[in-house]
């Protein structure tokens, strides 16, 4: 069996390595001229994405992720705060968690290798269609079309693929905007380093702001002890940060900025609303060229709304079927655990113990679950945040906090 993967990021590498290493031929098709040419951030995979990500690539490719990866059992429990950072409460005990931290970029370079030269990049999909016999195609503006006997679209939040099984649009914006970045453990006060400490939190404060504090570190928590293995792209402990607002005319003008202005515009915004004290030294000292501005897209929490077509030989997974905000950190966990619910799948298909459509059937019905599980935590976070959008903002964010990454 033949398949062709739009979209090389994570669930379509997930996937091609999956297949490649029970031997199907497949291809996959990225835009992106570069492995690295994507976001800065990390990654949670909870221990049912790390399960799944174990069944599709090969021990040492799991191996050199492990030792590229920051534990969460190594982290202290998560934090909440105000916006003044009055400590609310504390998350539970991390101490038997199986998940990981792993730099986004890590991932897909780890990914991409697995793939090895399936991967073909700088090649952006125009169409779907199907040939003069009925298997589906992949349509080139500037190449000619590429047959298979299940085209697989993994092209992400506006999936070109989803858009033309669906007839539409699979998701709308959240209304929250989203600004991430990088600050250095060692580049923050004494007093703040001491203040976040190693573990992740959240701060929540008036007019629907704020502010989630990722700890990764790869090399003091590493998920596995291999000095040897390790590729992560960040060395030391750091913070990943995630600003969040509602979204306006307003916060629309900040994502035409770029680096120290960006962050600049940021402060500028969280301080008008109200926030004060240490909370905003993590995004002040935050390496400017990582500031980046991104939109929260969401498809539907219904689980009968997604992936809304008859089974057959072209089908999607992950982002371009269930789009989902980071709140809940379960975006590319689903796409991952999508990648290998089809490889299972596929795999009876080619063992005769089913028809394509039938396996691609239970594909989607598995996938449509799973969609609807991680949008309605995330969806949690997204209305809790545009819940806050008053001017008292909130008071007791402790009882009602999100799920953190
Ligand atoms: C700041 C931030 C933090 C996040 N944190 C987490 C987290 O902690 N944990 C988690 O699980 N998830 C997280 N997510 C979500 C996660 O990144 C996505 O859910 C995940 O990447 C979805 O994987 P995907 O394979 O479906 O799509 P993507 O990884 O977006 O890949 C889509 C690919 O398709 C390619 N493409 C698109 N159109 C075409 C075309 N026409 N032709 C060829 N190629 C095309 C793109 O170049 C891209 O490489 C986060 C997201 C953001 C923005």
């Amino acid at each position: 069996m033949r398949v062709v993967v739009v979209g090389g990021g994570i669930g379509g590498l997930a996937l091609a390595a999956g297949l490649r290493r029970r031997s199907f031929g497949v291809t996959v098709f990225d835009r992106d001229r570069e492995v690295r040419a994507t976001g800065g951030y990390h990654i949670t995979l909870d221990g049912r994405a790390r399960t799944a990500l174990a069944e599709l690539v090969a021990p040492e490719v799991m191996e050199r992720l492990l030792a590229s990866a920051s534990a969460l059992r190594l982290r202290d429990r998560d934090a909440f705060w105000d916006h003044r950072g009055r400590l609310l409460g504390h998350g539970p005990d991390l101490g038997q968690d199986s998940g990981i931290d792993v730099d986004r970029i890590t991932l897909r370079t780890l990914l991409a290798e697995a793939v090895g030269d399936d991967l073909h990049l700088g090649r952006t999909v125009s169409g779907v269609g199907h040939d003069g016999h009925g298997a589906p195609q992949v349509r080139f503006t500037d190449a000619p079309p590429v047959t298979a006997d299940l085209v697989v679209g993994a092209d992400g939040v506006h999936s070109l693929v989803a858009r033309h099984l669906a007839g539409g649009p699979t998701n709308s914006p959240a209304g929250v905007i989203g600004f991430s970045g990088r600050t250095p453990l060692g580049d923050l006060s004494p007093r703040e380093q001491r203040r976040l400490g190693p573990r992740s939190g959240l701060a929540l404060g008036p007019r629907g702001t704020a502010l989630y504090v990722g700890f990764l570190d790869p090399v003091g928590n590493a998920a596995l002890d291999a000095p040897e293995l390790r590729m992560s792209v960040t060395t030391g402990p750091t913070y990943i940060w995630g600003a969040m607002l509602p979204e306006s005319v307003a916060t629309d003008a900040l994502r035409g900025l770029r680096a120290g202005a960006l962050r600049a515009a940021l402060l500028d915004r969280f301080r008008q609303r109200g926030w004060a004290g240490p909370t905003l030294e993590v995004v002040a000292r935050a390496d400017p060229r990582s500031v980046a501005a991104f939109r929260f897209n969401a498809a539907s929490t219904r689980a009968a709304d997604l992936a809304p077509w008859p089974a057959g030989p072209v089908t999607a997974l992950g982002d371009a079927v269930h789009a989902t905000p980071p709140t809940a950190g379960m975006g590319a966990g689903a796409a991952i655990r999508d990648a290998a619910a089809l490889l299972e799948q596929l795999s009876e298909v080619a063992g005769g113990v089913t028809t394509l459509p039938e396996a691609v059937g239970r594909f989607e019905a598995g996938m449509r679950r799973r969609g609807s599980e991680v949008l309605t935590l995330a969806m949690e976070g997204v209305r809790l945040i545009l819940a806050t959008d008053t001017a008292g903002g909130t008071g007791s964010a402790g009882d009602r906090a999100p799920r953190i990454p």
